[in-house]
């Protein structure tokens, strides 16, 4: 991956439920180049204007991992567009504003902003594209039900 002062490759497909689940999670060569793009436009601008470090909890996910997880079936994150994002010393509502803000005021391409909360938790998703190509530039706060329950109706972006 290219240099990126903030982010790594690696944290990019890391993920705790493909460890946990012998999922494979390695990204294509075109998938890395969306990834790049992810953090080249969006990710290391915001990480620096926001300026103290952000964790990336999922980033790209192969199919299988995207359904271990209850990612909706046509996820940004199958493609390497998406990330999504926890500020290590503010929280994730803060982020949010920032974000919307930044990105908005900056007229700088996105598709979605979320600030998703399952349970307790909540983080930023972040997409540059959808799964489509669309760059819609929405925000919005969602509540997203855990795996088991939503089978019927998948939520989580
Ligand atoms: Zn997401």
């Amino acid at each position: 991956m290219k240099k990126s002062r903030y982010f790594t490759l690696k944290e990019l497909c890391r993920s705790r439920t493909a460890l946990r689940k012998g999922i494979d999670n390695f990204p294509s060569f075109e998938v890395v180049s969306h990834l790049e793009e992810l953090v080249a436009k969006l990710l290391e601008p915001l990480r620096e204007a926001w300026g103290s470090p952000i964790a990336v909890t999922s980033g790209y996910r192969s199919s299988s991992l995207n359904r271990a997880v209850g990612g909706v079936r046509d996820s940004p994150h199958m493609k390497g567009y998406a990330a999504d994002l926890v500020p290590l010393e503010k929280d994730a509502e803060a982020l949010f504003a920032f974000a919307v803000e930044f990105l908005s005021s900056g007229g700088i391409p996105f598709d979605q902003i979320l600030l998703e909360t399952r349970g307790e938790t909540s983080w930023v998703h972040l997409s540059l594209r959808s799964s489509s190509g669309a760059q819609r530039r929405e925000h919005k706060k969602i509540t997203v039900q855990y795996p088991d329950l939503r089978e019927k109706n998948p939520l989580s972006v």
